[in-house]
């Protein structure tokens, strides 16, 4: 018999259907056993009569998390045990046959409920128990969604979706690089990128116009509740615009999804603050614009935060950029930099979007001619044969045509922890990594074996080799 979705058995009643999925509850009351079935659509009770011995025997072998398929007849329950508020909950599946498609060993934890609780390592050593929990399905599915939704914008507004390397040139993106050894290349390094910043500009020389990519972010950082070495961005870069047309497709793109998914913004449209008077109000460049009543009804808050300055000094007292050195200035302010003067007062074209506390996004337009990245990378106290090292093939590409262009990306799991309510990372990406860097299920940072490292070239420090 064909299997029906347990979403799915309300339009059924008075017919037998096939379920499959797990034993989500069973209680056996000895003459009779009840059982709660779960699948991806969600849940139904279900009862072994006394009327039916085979169907009540192969019950009694049933335990939590088997994967069975059943046969039963839905019925409608009795008015008194309807249970208006839960998904089926006037519904009863009678068992008339069941088979077991595979066991279970018991739970190593319970899934049944919240597992925020459960040791950090317990959990990402059964990450795929974790993830049948509610709260993790939920959460998995509210990524799906918003993914879903913002792609779908983009398709509808003329974007071409288009993939960028994986392995590549380590890059100026602030953070440092994880690192890959070149086989054929010894002594070289791969980076994994840490943003596709200069892929996606060169497709705006390529002339797409207006690119976007679900794009890996992979960064070397201090784990933190917000941060893991792996984040997705929604990564979109456009040409021929300005900072008000970036701003307002991405308002639109954000205020599109989020409504559709059911959540409330504050205020439309989003409210836009400088740098400086949020620092002056706020003490931060994020910040919470909710009441403790918004707070609690998950309002979704967002603003816009501008006029960044473009350049801060290092502890060694040398500028460096505050966010992307490939930033345009604003209009008033490209003279100063071409001139080198006023550097600390030179404003940048980045935006960035706050919502809740957290950022949720940031970009930039871009500097598009060779003669103002070299100005950025004066400022920084780059020579010409650092800069050509660094960055010589974004002044060649520059040569040849670049229209004036500017993007942005948006953190997908930042987005993610404001829908959801989530506060951690961790709890919005499928197999994230401990606090301490290990991998979920699988055992990596591992050691390679000797043939590895005579293939790659490298040799492990004695010291080293003996840690872990
Ligand atoms: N590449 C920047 C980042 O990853 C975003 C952008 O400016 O588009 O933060």
């Amino acid at each position: 018999m064909e299997r029906t979705l347990i979403g799915e058995l309300g339009s059924h009643i008075g017919e037998t259907v096939s379920i499959s999925g797990w034993v989500d509850v069973r209680r056996d009351q000895g003459k009779m056993v009840f059982f709660d079935f779960r699948d991806r659509s969600g849940f139904v009770q279900a009862i072994c009569l006394p009327n039916r011995p085979e169907a009540i025997a192969e019950g009694k072998k049933l335990r939590a998390e088997y994967v069975v398929r059943v046969e039963g007849i839905i019925n409608k329950r009795p008015e008194k045990n309807v249970q208006a508020d839960k998904q089926n909950g006037d519904i009863e599946l009678e068992i008339k046959n069941i088979e077991i498609l595979n066991p279970s060993d018991a739970m190593p934890f319970d899934i049944s409920d919240d597992t925020s609780g459960i040791d950090e390592s317990v959990r990402a050593e059964y990450r795929y128990l974790d993830l049948r929990s509610k709260r993790m399905q939920k959460n998995m599915r509210v990524r799906s969604e918003f993914v879903r939704r913002c792609r779908e914008f983009l398709f509808a507004n003329d974007f071409t979706e288009i993939e960028t390397p994986l392995l590549t040139e380590s890059t100026p993106e602030g953070s440092r690089d994880f690192v890959v050894p070149s086989r054929l290349h010894p002594g070289k390094f791969y980076a994994l990128p840490q943003a596709p910043q200069q892929y996606k500009q060169l497709l705006m020389t390529a002339g797409f116009e207006r690119y976007f990519q679900m794009a890996r972010a992979i960064r070397d950082e201090d784990l933190r509740a917000d941060r893991g070495f792996e984040h997705t961005q929604v990564d979109i870069e456009m040409s021929f615009v300005e900072m008000n047309d970036v701003m307002n497709l991405v308002e639109q793109m954000i205020t599109t999804t989020v409504e559709a998914m059911g959540h409330t913004i504050k205020e439309k449209p989003f409210p836009r603050i400088s740098y400086k008077d949020a620092m002056e109000k706020y003490g931060a460049d994020k910040f919470d614009l909710r009441t403790s009543e918004e707070k609690e009804k998950n309002i979704l808050a967002y603003a816009w935060v501008v006029n960044f300055p473009f350049f801060e000094k290092t502890k060694e007292g040398e500028w460096t950029f505050t966010h992307n050195p490939f930033s345009m200035p604003i209009p008033e302010h490209l003279d100063w930099l071409m001139k080198s003067e006023n550097i600390g007062d030179i404003l940048t074209t980045q935006y960035d979007l706050v919502c809740n506390g957290f950022e949720s996004g940031g970009g930039s337009i871009r500097g598009n001619k060779p003669e103002i990245l070299e100005a950025v990378y004066k400022v920084m106290g780059f020579s010409k044969e650092e800069l050509e090292e660094r960055v010589g093939h974004m002044l060649k590409a520059f040569r040849y045509g670049t229209p004036p262009h500017g993007g942005i990306a948006l953190g997908v799991e930042r987005n993610i922890m404001n829908l959801t309510g989530e506060t951690m990372l961790r709890e919005v990406q499928a197999f994230p990594m401990t606090r301490g860097g290990q991998t979920a299920v699988m055992k990596a940072p591992k050691s390679l074996s000797q043939k590895q490292l005579d293939e790659l070239h490298l040799s492990i420090n004695a010291d080293d080799a003996t840690k872990n």
